[in-house]
């Protein structure tokens, strides 16, 4: 497994996944290591209470499959695309953060929603489903250090700054979905909305009708990509906040000339991503088409044939003729599923060395077992709550984004 998000475990902050430095203290915020100590409010590791089973058991699956049997329509298993072949065999739906939240909702039935994804989608899913139901992830040190790079004093602070420059009243903030319950309900409570990769175009431009300027959360490459690349804004009108930094390390000039305000987050798996190994994909493989996730950086994205969505991503290769190339940028367990459903095609992965996302994969065949046969005995484990006022400003941001009229996925280089 590649080691990227566990680097960040490690430090303050990863910064911006192109040049991998670090300008800021390592002890300022350093995050715990996964599946160790306690810190609830944030995306970082946390204990999970009771025994697990061995990983070596060989009756796992056969006690995952007795366990789900046994709570019938009681329990629905969401499976984000990036989870292992072990827990995706498990899942009733499987889909990107925004319709496997959906697809929660659509399931009022069901007393327990088990989420085989990350924090923030589990957030997610307890905000827009009953208040009855009980959404349960399996570990709870599966976080996202993305989402955790934008917490909520940050955000705040920051707000005080662009209020202290005079452009507050005109800014409007626009959250990526891989964010915290507590970033979505800032934005619900400062007029902004919640967007999906899918439709972060549609959301800019909801954004750019309301205000002047744009508070992009928490995913600096998504923002630039999009207001570049489809608004068709210049690279000069974008800025970088480091919350790390006073004043985000911007001049008031600076953030009065800006049209985007980016917050300086990235994935440490799609960052991974670079210019020179879509260079050496071409030069390997004749006539290879390159797909990419627009969390990658605007040089990758530049580079690219194609570029969107997770869900864009699996349409794209699936509506691919027989015969056609493809190196694709994005987490590698699904890279290796579409790979194995489409032998007719030449699947390969754009990075030279194998890199999975570590939180993802802390959901594993154990915690699976060891939370549905809990939930056999009565017993709910590692249950997400939202604290309801969160709850209510983040719905009114996934409202506002449930708004947005659909757009086509794709971003063109
Ligand atoms: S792939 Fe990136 S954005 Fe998605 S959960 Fe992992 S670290 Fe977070």
């Amino acid at each position: 497994m590649c080691v990227s998000n566990a680097d960040v475990s490690m430090n303050a902050y990863a910064p911006d996944g192109a040049d991998g430095s670090a300008d800021v203290s390592p002890t300022s915020r350093a995050l715990l290591l996964l599946g160790r100590g306690s810190d609830p409010g944030s995306e970082r590791g946390v204990d999970c209470p009771g025994e697990l089973p061995a990983a070596s058991d060989e009756t796992l699956v056969d006690r995952a499959r007795a366990a789900k049997a046994a709570l019938g329509d009681r329990v629905f298993i969401l499976g984000h695309h990036y989870q292992r072949d072990e827990v995706i065999q498990f899942a009733d739906v499987t889909g990107d953060s925004f319709k496997l939240a959906r697809d929660a909702a659509g399931r009022p039935e069901a007393d327990y929603i088990v989420f085989c994804g990350v924090h923030f989608m589990a957030e997610s899913a307890d905000i827009l489903t009953l208040p009855r139901q009980q959404v349960i992830l399996p570990d709870l040190a599966a976080g996202c250090s993305m989402a955790d790079m934008a917490r909520d004093t940050q955000v705040y602070d920051a707000w005080d700054v662009l209020s202290e420059a005079g452009i507050a009243d005109v800014t409007v903030p626009v959250t990526y979905m891989n964010s915290s319950a507590a970033i979505k309900g800032f934005t619900g409570e400062h007029g902004g909305t919640v967007c999906t990769s899918s439709n972060a175009e549609r959301a800019l431009r909801w954004a750019f009708e309301q205000g002047e300027k744009v508070l992009f959360l928490p995913d600096q490459h998504l923002g630039r990509n999009t207001a570049v690349l489809q608004l068709g804004l210049e690279l000069e009108d974008c800025v970088v906040y480091n919350p790390l930094k006073p004043n985000g390390g911007l001049t008031r000039e600076e953030l009065r000339a800006a049209k985007m305000i980016l917050w300086r987050g990235h994935c440490s798996v799609h960052g991974r991503f670079t210019a020179a190994q879509v260079e050496a994909v071409r030069a390997r493989v004749p006539g290879v088409q390159v797909l990419v996730h627009p969390e990658c950086t605007h040089e990758v994205v530049g580079q690219a044939d194609l570029v969107g969505s997770t869900e864009y991503i699996i349409r794209t290769i699936e509506a691919a003729p027989a015969g056609s190339s493809w190196a694709i940028g994005t987490e590698l367990n699904l890279v290796r599923r579409l790979a194995e459903a489409h032998p007719d095609k030449l699947i390969t992965f754009l990075e030279s060395t194998v890199c999975y996302c570590a939180t993802m994969n802390r959901i594993d065949l154990p915690h699976l077992v060891q939370t549905l046969e809990s939930l056999v005995r009565g017993e709910v484990v590692n249950q997400i709550t939202v604290e309801p006022t969160v709850a209510a400003h983040a719905r009114t941001a996934l409202d506002r984004m449930l708004a947005l009229p659909e757009l086509v996925p794709a971003v063109a280089p």
